[in-house]
């Protein structure tokens, strides 16, 4: 079955082009003009992902995006302006996937589009039962994607759920945004180190500003730092 797509975008013609090339790669495609029709409609034909334009009449993108995210997890790819626009949005988190700065190339948008597709498929291709435990305060339910922080369910958009689970199934290892970007977005070019970023802060600012380690230099981990780094409690060998 061809996957869902809304594109919630109010300039007509970037919504047809862009519906146009998705229907040409066949997805289903359904546009919405304006932000309340936007949130109406992804609750009523409950699409595999969305498209969302930032600058929207009646609802913003913003408040689109938390409507759409409160009723049910569903990967956002927000469409903004500027590279500025960008910046503030993603420091709002509203909990988009992705970000992409008009103008853009079709060829660039259906990239960005299939691989949080690929994620998508990965995610629904099953993985063993299990709970991941960090700092024994943090439990995340792998199949559930819950994730509870001293035992209260705390709201993660897709991706921070993916960006946690990917450093937590390896506590300790450091990992490079490169390898990050490959691993939870799909990317293969290495562009995107500020998705990166973002999606760190935000989930410092779920979970506590402790449970990422930024690793200078080199990227992010989650768990103790080596013992040569970081001498500690040392247990008796
Ligand atoms: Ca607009």
């Amino acid at each position: 079955m061809a996957r869902k797509i809304l594109v919630v975008e109010d300039e007509a013609t970037i919504a047809d082009a862009v519906a146009a090339r998705l229907r040409s790669e066949g997805f289903d495609v359904q546009l919405s003009a304006d932000g309340l029709d936007g949130v109406e409609r992804a609750r009523r034909w409950e699409p595999d992902l969305v498209i969302l334009d930032l600058m929207l009449p009646g609802l913003d993108g913003l408040e689109v995006c938390r409507q759409i995210q409160k009723d049910r997890h569903v990967p956002v790819l927000m469409l903004t302006a500027r590279d500025d626009e960008t910046d503030l949005v993603v420091g709002l988190a509203v909990g988009a996937d992705d970000y992409l700065t008009k103008p853009f190339s079709m060829r660039e948008l259906v990239a960005r589009v299939q691989a949080l597709i690929r994620r998508i498929d990965a995610l629904a291709g099953g993985r063993p039962a299990r709970t991941i435990t960090v700092d024994e305060s943090i439990q995340i339910d792998v199949d559930a994607r819950r994730v509870r922080l001293d035992g209260e369910i705390v709201h993660l958009t897709p991706t921070e759920f993916d960006l946690l689970v990917s450093l937590a199934e390896r506590p300790g290892r450091v990992f490079t945004r490169e390898r990050l970007l490959v691993d939870v977005w799909g990317y293969r070019d290495g562009s995107g180190a500020r998705t990166v970023d973002s999606h760190v802060r935000a989930l410092r600012r779920k979970l506590g500003d402790g449970v990422v380690r930024t690793v200078h230099g080199v990227g992010y981990a989650l768990g103790a730092e080596p013992a040569e780094d970081n001498p500690g409690p040392q247990h008796p060998s």
